[in-house]
């Protein structure tokens, strides 16, 4: 779908801050409004107004699901109840025994999902960690190809656009989870990639306050075919959230800058700072890691900060420091994670929008509290 008005294209931060102004004839409202009736009259025996039972169709989550469509590039855009729910409709439509290639260094939660497919028999995974894995990985039998990137947390890039050309030519799907960069910084599908995901959680949300997915689909009949599978399932994101969803998406813009900009400088100081060992920041977006030189230290570090949360998730406009060995990622057992490099002194960031500078005095004061 296109980012466009009556008299043509627009750019995304313009399109962003309009998401459902401009939509409502009858009483001009610029704010969408909230559709919470469940079931909708019918003018007459084989009519509809479009609209039957919510969970088919609601007007405030259409609102949403069309403005993810258009800012994915995509043909379909769907609103989920959660992340997880987002990629477990993805899931449901390959046959049993499918195989599927995922990265390795994936958001814990995945992981668990795709380890509880596995144990039930439902599809096989291979995990690869690299681009040279993926070559060697898809093949004629792969149904799938479930893609990270920037990784979590380890915040390594791979190719879209490369892998997309190994599934095509094998005739597999490619999913991409785009919650860390969001589509304001990669666009999967105009690189190749049939599926993105979010866990609209994070990014998109923005505020902490909202629990949601996304699915965007490059065809339609992909999208249409997800439809009816969420609408027979019913994890859809309901009209209150879809609401809260809009309102995060319309400053999705000016926070992605910020976060960017935050990201960079804390990255910048942190490689400056001898009780860092290594710093993990592709340069671009609002996430990054590092690895402390004592592990020890971890605890009172992370007692001492008071900007930074110590709390899971990310893309929030307050700034969150996470310790995936315990959190984020403790259901991968220890002895693989530290085989593919997250090992127990590595802390993950997600820098908020607050100013640079209260962000890096904060870590500051917290390394010389320790050591
Ligand atoms: C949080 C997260 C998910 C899961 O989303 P929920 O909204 O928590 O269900 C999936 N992928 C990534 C990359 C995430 O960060």
């Amino acid at each position: 779908m296109k980012k466009e008005t009556k008299s043509g294209a627009i750019q995304t931060d313009t399109f962003l801050a309009q998401i459902g102004n401009h939509q409502n004839p009858v009483t001009g409202s610029i704010n969408t409004p909230i559709y919470f009736s469940t079931t909708y009259e019918h003018p007459t025996l084989g009519e509809s107004t479009g609209y039957d039972y919510t969970r088919t169709k609601n007007p405030t989550r259409e609102v949403v699901e069309t403005a993810l469509a258009v800012l994915e590039n995509g043909a379909v855009g769907l609103a989920t109840s959660s992340g997880m729910s987002a990629v477990q409709l993805v899931f449901s439509q390959f046959p049993v025994g499918s195989q599927i290639v995922a990265s390795r260094d994936l958001y814990g939660g995945s992981y668990r999902y795709f380890k509880e497919l596995e144990q039930q028999g439902i599809y096989q995974f291979i995990y690869v960690d690299d681009e040279a894995g993926f070559e060697k990985a898809i093949t004629a039998n792969t149904a799938a190809v479930f893609v990270e990137t920037p990784t979590n947390p380890l915040m390594s890039e791979v190719s879209i656009e490369k892998i997309a050309i190994l599934t095509k030519q094998s005739n597999a799907q490619l999913i991409v989870d785009n919650t860390f960069y969001t589509p304001l910084i990669q666009r999967p599908l105009d690189l190749g990639a049939d599926i993105v995901v979010h866990s609209a959680t994070k990014y998109l949300g923005g505020h902490n306050d909202l629990l949601a997915g996304a699915v965007i689909t490059r065809s339609k009949e992909l999208g249409e075919q997800l439809a009816f599978s969420l609408n027979t399932t019913g994890a859809v994101l309901s009209p209150f959230d879809s609401w809260l969803l809009i309102r995060g998406m319309k400053t999705l813009a000016l926070r992605m800058e910020r976060h960017e900009k935050n990201a960079q400088e804390v990255a910048a100081y942190l490689n400056t700072c001898d009780k860092v060992k290594e710093v993990l920041y592709p340069g671009r977006g609002g996430m990054l890691s590092f690895k402390i030189s004592n592990q020890e230290w971890i605890k009172d570090f992370l007692r001492n900060l008071t900007i930074f949360t110590f709390a899971e998730s990310l893309g929030g406009v307050e700034s969150l420091i996470t310790y995936p060995t315990t959190q984020t990622h403790a259901d991968i057992p220890q002895e693989l994670r530290e085989s593919y490099g997250l090992t127990p002194d590595l802390l993950r960031i997600s820098t908020g929008i607050e100013s640079s500078e209260d962000l890096i005095n904060d870590l500051r004061q917290a390394f010389e509290a320790v050591g």
